[in-house]
């Protein structure tokens, strides 16, 4: 009962999959599909700025050859482009000091056709990684890492929100699955992911609770949830026992998997998986045991979930700096 009434709310951006061994799958939802309708939104406001004769601006900051950081900035500096926005790569060597990327951070801070700021996170060991995050205007932190956004989302004040704690919440919101009175646990605190999840869920009026390293019984705890969100960086963890039927389960974690045990107990009898991993040596599995969709009422894929609603928020967080610093309603007020 409980899980037909989940079905016919997640109206939108819903596919099924195939689970093996299992009569009843979850609904899956479809990041991808959600992360194209955001940006296609980003790419109208882009468009109504520019002909205000406003172009919003991304600049990225990337220290070092780290391949996994290249491709994700060379990803958003395609979306930018796709988008009509103004892009901007930085690419100090690996033995850039503290106060050389503090100095760019300024320079970036203070050039007004730059409305976003991004410092690809690893830093090289030798730089203090807070001093130069903490230099970014918190006007033109996109990333909302800075304090002056985390106050600002903690006293639900408008200021920039970090982009995949925000993807979260817009995979709820554009899948109909209601927040508000609902029991929503969370597993990680971070700073980055897990925190701002929390905080967002609660200013959305869930009922949160937030698991982390030291939490006791957490499968129990996470029994409660109507919506269950996995950030903790651990392949699987979140199994079938964690969930309450029909429960929508939403898996941040991106975990690469080498191991072939360690694969087919994730994956076995899934053709689709098996070809690539024979092809690849690899595939990337959530901190969710996917034979949880088994049991949850929907759930985000790995790949193809959470993933792509990074990037998506990235762009709508630099349109959305561009206009509260300068567009044209700031520019009518002053
Ligand atoms: P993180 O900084 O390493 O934090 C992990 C959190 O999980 C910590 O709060 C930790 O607790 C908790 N934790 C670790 N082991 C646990 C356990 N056994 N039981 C309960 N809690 C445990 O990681 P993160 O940056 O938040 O990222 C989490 C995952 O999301 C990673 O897989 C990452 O790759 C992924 N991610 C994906 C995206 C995306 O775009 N989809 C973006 C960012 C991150 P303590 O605080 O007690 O140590």
């Amino acid at each position: 009962m409980q899980r037909q009434a989940c079905r016919c709310t997640f109206a939108f951006f819903v596919v099924k999959i195939f689970i093996p061994m299992n009569t009843i799958a979850a609904t899956i939802l479809d990041g991808n599909k959600i992360a194209t309708q955001i940006k296609a939104e980003v790419a109208e406001e882009v468009q109504k700025l520019s002909a205000a004769g406003i172009r919003p601006g991304l600049a990225v900051i990337l220290a070092g050859h780290n391949p996994a950081s290249e491709i994700y900035v060379r990803n958003k500096v395609k979306s930018c482009q796709q988008l009509g926005m103004l892009s901007e790569n930085l690419t100090p060597p690996d033995s850039v000091t503290t106060a050389e990327l503090l100095q760019m951070v300024n320079e970036l801070n203070s050039r007004d056709e730059i409305d976003g700021i991004l410092v690809q996170l690893p830093l090289p060991p030798q730089v203090d990684s807070k001093k130069v995050l903490l230099a970014v205007s918190p006007e033109k932190d996109v990333d909302g890492f800075h304090p002056v956004n985390v106050g600002n989302l903690s006293t639900q004040r408008p200021g920039l929100v970090p982009c995949t704690p925000a993807g979260v919440i817009e995979i709820l919101r554009r899948s109909n699955i209601p927040i508000e009175g609902r029991n929503a646990v969370v597993i990680g605190r971070s700073d980055i992911v897990g925190k701002p999840v929390a905080m967002l869920l609660l200013n959305n009026n869930a009922t949160v609770t937030v698991c982390h390293s030291k939490t006791k019984n957490i499968a129990q705890i996470a029994q409660q949830a109507d919506i269950l969100v996995a950030a903790i960086g651990k392949a699987g963890f979140v199994t079938e026992d964690f969930i309450k039927p029909g429960a929508a389960v939403i898996d941040v974690g991106i975990n690469k998997v080498t191991d072939r045990s360690e694969f087919e107990r994730f994956f076995s009898g899934d053709p689709a998986r098996e070809k690539s991993f024979a092809e690849k040596g690899s595939t990337l599995v959530g901190d969710v045991d996917p034979h949880v969709a088994a049991v949850a009422g929907a759930i985000t894929p790995v790949p193809g979930g959470v993933g792509p609603l990074t990037i998506a928020m990235l762009m709508a967080n630099t349109v959305k700096a561009c206009r509260m610093r300068r567009g044209p309603e700031r520019q009518a007020r002053s």
